[in-house]
Order: C-alpha cells, then sequence, then structure tokens
C-alpha cells in the first residue's frame, strides 16, 4: 500500500476503512517547547512561538496529527469568563481565584468571544498560522472544556461537587452558560480550520464522580456538544482523564466518533465493551512511562496496546492524557516507531 499523509491516514480511519498503518498521534503540546527553547509562559502571549514549536514537534517527531493548544481549555476560558490567573514560571496558568463565589454570580457571566476576550485571540491566531503552515498534509486537533469541567474552574471544583447534591438548580444554570461558552469557542475553532475537536473533561472523571452524577450532569452537555461539532463539520473526540471504566458506555453514548482513555482503563475491555461504536485512543502511562520510562520500555508497551486493539482498525496509539513538558522526546520518537513496525496493515 502507498503510504499516507497524515491527514490522509487519520481520516481514513475516521471514515471507518483501513489505512497503511496505526495512526500515532500523542497528546503532546508544551513537551515541543524542548526544541524550539521557548518557555511555557513566554509562548502562551506569542502565536508565532507557539505555533513555532508544536510545527517543529510534528515534524521533528513524525506523529500524525499537531493538538492545537498551549494549555488547558478550560483555563483559557475560565480567564477569558473572568478568573483570576497565576502564572507559574515553570508551568501553565491556573486559576487563582473563581469568578462565581455565590449561585447569584451566573447571572453576572458574559459569553466570552473567541476573537477578542481574554487571551483567546492569542489561542486563535495560533490556529490560523499552524493550519497555513501543514498545507492540509496534517490534521489539526483542537480542545475545547467540557461544559461540567469548565463550571468547576468558574465556581471551584468543591462547590461544583456540593451542589451537585444540595443546589441541582444553581450546577444546571452554571454549566448551562459553560455549555455556550464551549460550543462558541469550538465552532470558532473549527472554522479556523480545526479538524478534530476534542471535549477534555477531567472533573467529570469517574475517579471523581459517581457514573449517576455523570450522567446527570456531563454527558447530557458532551453529547450537545458532540451533536454541535459534527453539525460544524469536523470530527469529536472525547477526552476524560483518569479511571473511567465504569462509563465507557455512557461515553461511547455521547455519540462521539473517537474516545481517548487514559490509562487506568484497560484496552482490551473497551474494545469488548464499545468499540464497534467508537475509534480508541489511548493509553500509554503519562508519568510512569512516557516522562520517566525508557524508550524500549515505551516501544514495548506501545506494542502491546496495537496488538491487543489495533489489528482491525479502529485504533489511534496514543498517550492516556497529555505527555508532561519534560518527557524525553526520545520516548514520543518510540512511540511513533512502534506504530511504523507494529502497525502497519498492508
Ligand atoms: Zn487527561
Amino acid at each position: 500500500m502507498t503510504i499516507l499523509s497524515p491527514y490522509q491516514r487519520v481520516m481514513t480511519l475516521l471514515q471507518g476503512k483501513m489505512p497503511d498503518r496505526v495512526p500515532v498521534i500523542p497528546q503532546v503540546t508544551y513537551t515541543t517547547a524542548q526544541l524550539t527553547g521557548v518557555g511555557l509562559v513566554e509562548a502562551l502571549h506569542s502565536p508565532e512561538k507557539t505555533a513555532e514549536a508544536l510545527l517543529t514537534g510534528q515534524r521533528e517527531l513524525g506523529y500524525d496529527a499537531i493538538y492545537v493548544g498551549w494549555e488547558s481549555s478550560f483555563n483559557l476560558l475560565a480567564e477569558a469568563m473572568g478568573c483570576t490567573m497565576r502564572f507559574p514560571e515553570d508551568s501553565v496558568p491556573q486559576v487563582a481565584e473563581h469568578v462565581i463565589k455565590s449561585p447569584d454570580d451566573v447571572d453576572k457571566l458574559e459569553l466570552p468571544d473567541p476573537h477578542s476576550s481574554g487571551r483567546l485571540p492569542i489561542h486563535m491566531d495560533m490556529v490560523n498560522i499552524v493550519k497555513d503552515a501543514v498545507e492540509g498534509e496534517i490534521p489539526l486537533f483542537a480542545y475545547t472544556p467540557g461544559p461540567f469541567t469548565l463550571a468547576g474552574q468558574l465556581a471551584g471544583v468543591n462547590s461544583l461537587m456540593v451542589a451537585t447534591i444540595r443546589n441541582p438548580q444553581f450546577i444546571n444554570n452554571l454549566i448551562a452558560v459553560a455549555y455556550k461558552a464551549s460550543k462558541r469557542y469550538a465552532l470558532a475553532n473549527i472554522q479556523a480550520g480545526v479538524d478534530v475537536v476534542v471535549t477534555a473533561d477531567p472533573t467529570a472523571s469517574g475517579s471523581l464522580i459517581s457514573p449517576k452524577t455523570f450522567e446527570t450532569y456531563a454527558a447530557p452537555h458532551q453529547q450537545a456538544l458532540v451533536d454541535a461539532i459534527t453539525q460544524a463539520g469536523a470530527i469529536a473526540s472525547l477526552h476524560i482523564c483518569g479511571k473511567t471504566t465504569s462509563m465507557l458506555e455512557l461515553m461511547a453514548g455521547t455519540g462521539t466518533s473517537i474516545l481517548e482513555l487514559d490509562h487506568l482503563v484497560k484496552l482490551t475491555e473497551a474494545t469488548t465493551r464499545v468499540g464497534n461504536d467508537v475509534i480508541l485512543m489511548g493509553n500509554l502511562n503519562p508519568t510512569e512511562l512516557l516522562l520517566t520510562g525508557t524508550p524500549e520500555a515505551v516501544e514495548a508497551a506501545a506494542r502491546e496496546c496495537i496488538e491487543a486493539v489495533g489489528q482491525d482498525g479502529q485504533y489511534i496509539l496514543s498517550s492516556g492524557c497529555e505527555v508532561p513538558p519534560l518527557a524525553p522526546l526520545a520516548n514520543i520518537r518510540a512511540m511513533v516507531t512502534a506504530a511504523k513496525k507494529y502497525g502497519q496493515y498492508a
């Protein structure tokens, strides 16, 4: 079979057909700063420098898509909606002060405009630069916040958890605004040429909430986002960190095309339960393997994933979550090598 471009490879898989080999898409963003020497915080204010690092990462390491992002989309949107941020020297920004301090504050929230609010225009400029540079050869993935997680950033995760029990009205009002903000941001990314929009909903993890809370407060809004993304002509992916084994059917039930699974989920179990409905993506351990493991161990673990669930298509080799900033690049290369060595379909 002829060797496909990364764009052709990923799109062939998404159309339910067999590409030339298993696509490999590690969740790499600010790890690429190692290649260009840009500071993590410095890049946050420069679309050119972020774009240069992301493009250099794909070119040098050879994976099959670029995640156009540098920090968590839920923090970026939380800032644009009025949260105060702290900017540590050596890591991405975190919320310092939540904008929602009481249920009444929800009425004061304004929907952020991706082209003018906070640092969202910097993100949009960066997407435009990367889109122009890849000339249709490399697919672009962008995160949008799961409304449940964005609500947690706006009000504080503790307040959100308490509200799931004591104040459903408040949480419903807050999540409704968070959903509108996420959707608007997702659609702006699609308009800028993003191919796959990843709804990232880490606070909706089975490590933090019950399947019942997930079904009530997280899944309906994820599903609505999936619908909006698909209707706008892009592909929907769903990323939830941690242990999500108890929610696999609910996650697949959102209608997402891709399901990104963390290392705590067994791929073989996931493929048995939901493998006919979604393309599975994952799930090498980001810390114990990609950050502190050896290239040999990464290659062996990647081979295991491919042999377990990647024999008949329907699978993208990836990390279980975001690759840490200081993960050795040799470990990312080992993932790409494994996909080429053990993931050939023809
Ligand atoms: Zn994650």
